[in-house]
C-alpha cells in the first residue's frame, strides 16, 4: 500500500486544442479538460458554436478561447497553428475530433461526398498533427488523441466514405505513435459507438431500437462517456499508453 496514492489525474497547467468543440463529443471533451485546469482552445467551423462553449468555460472559472476555422483547409490550419505557437510556444494536448458524415450507398455516392468526408475527418488530422508535433517534440511531452469510430473498425453499410476516413485515422495514429514515441509524445485513438449527439439525432426510433439490440449495455452512449476516456488519455498518468485504439461503445465491438 505504501507506494499507492488514490488515483487522481494530473495536468500541470497544460494547453489543449480540441477540434469540433462547438457541440456534441468535442464540447464535452473541452469542458472535461477545462474542469481539470487545462487551458482549452475550442475549434469549430462557426464562431456561433465554439464561442459559447469557450465563454461558458470562462464563466465557470476555467480558461478557454474560441477559434472558428475550417479544419479541412490546410492553409487555415497552418495559419492558426502558427499564431497559436507564437502565443503559447507549444500546444501540449491535441484532440482531433471534428467530423462529418455524408452517408449513402457506394454505388450512388458522389465524388464530392467522398472527398468532403475524407478531407474533414482524415486529412485534417494530418494537418493538425504536422503543424503541432514539432514543438511538442522539442518540449519532450505531448498527447495526441484522434477520434475514430466503430465504423472504422467494422465497416458500416452506407458509410464507405466515413468508414474509410475513420480507419485511416487509426493508421495515422499507429504510425505517429511509432514516429513520436522517442519524444515522449503518445498518440492514441478513441473509437466511439453510437453516441447521442446532433450527428445521430436523425436516426429514427426504429433504427435506435435495432441498434440497442447490438449494444450489450443497452443504451446509447453520452458525450461524457467519450470525454472521460479522452481526459484520461490526456493526463500525465496515461504516459505509458501509445498506439492504441480504445473502443467506447457499450460493448458493441468485442
Ligand atoms: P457533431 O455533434 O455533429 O459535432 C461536430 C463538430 O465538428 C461541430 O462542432 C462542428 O462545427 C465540427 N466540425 C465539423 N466539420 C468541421 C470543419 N470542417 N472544421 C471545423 N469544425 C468542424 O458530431 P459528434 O457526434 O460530436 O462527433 C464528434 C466526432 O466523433 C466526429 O469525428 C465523429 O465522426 C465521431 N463519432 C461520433 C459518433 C456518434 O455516434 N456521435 C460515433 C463515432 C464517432 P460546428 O459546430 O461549427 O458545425
Amino acid at each position: 500500500m505504501a507506494n499507492f496514492q488514490p488515483m487522481r489525474l494530473t495536468f500541470n497547467n497544460r494547453i489543449a486544442l480540441v477540434t469540433g468543440a462547438g457541440r456534441g463529443i468535442g464540447k464535452s471533451i473541452a469542458m472535461s479538460l477545462a474542469s481539470e485546469g487545462v487551458h482549452v482552445i475550442c475549434v469549430s467551423r462557426s464562431a456561433s458554436s465554439c464561442g459559447p462553449v469557450a465563454q461558458s468555460i470562462v464563466d465557470n472559472g476555467g480558461q478557454a478561447e474560441a477559434l472558428a476555422l475550417d479544419v479541412s483547409r490546410p492553409e487555415e490550419v497552418e495559419a492558426a497553428a502558427k499564431q497559436l505557437l507564437e502565443k503559447y510556444g507549444t500546444i501540449d494536448i491535441l484532440i482531433n475530433n471534428a467530423g462529418i458524415t455524408r452517408d449513402g450507398l457506394m454505388l450512388r455516392m458522389k465524388n464530392e461526398d467522398w472527398d468532403a468526408v475524407l478531407q474533414t475527418n482524415l486529412n485534417s488530422v494530418f494537418y493538425w498533427c504536422r503543424a503541432l508535433a514539432h514543438p511538442m517534440a522539442r518540449k519532450r511531452w505531448g498527447r495526441i488523441i484522434n477520434i475514430s469510430s466503430v465504423s472504422g473498425l467494422m465497416g458500416n453499410a452506407g458509410q464507405v466514405n466515413y468508414s474509410a476516413s475513420k480507419a485511416g485515422v487509426i493508421g495515422v495514429t499507429k504510425t505517429l505513435a511509432r514516429e513520436l514515441a522517442s519524444r515522449n509524445i503518445t498518440v492514441n485513438a478513441v473509437a466511439p459507438g453510437f453516441i447521442e449527439t446532433d450527428m445521430t439525432a436523425d436516426l429514427g426510433d426504429s433504427v435506435q431500437q435495432a441498434l440497442l439490440q447490438n449494444i450489450p449495455l443497452k443504451r446509447l452512449g453520452q458525450p461524457e462517456d467519450i470525454a472521460n476516456m479522452c481526459t484520461y488519455l490526456s493526463s500525465e498518468e496515461s504516459g505509458y499508453i501509445t498506439g492504441q485504439v480504445f473502443t467506447v461503445d457499450g460493448g458493441m465491438v468485442m
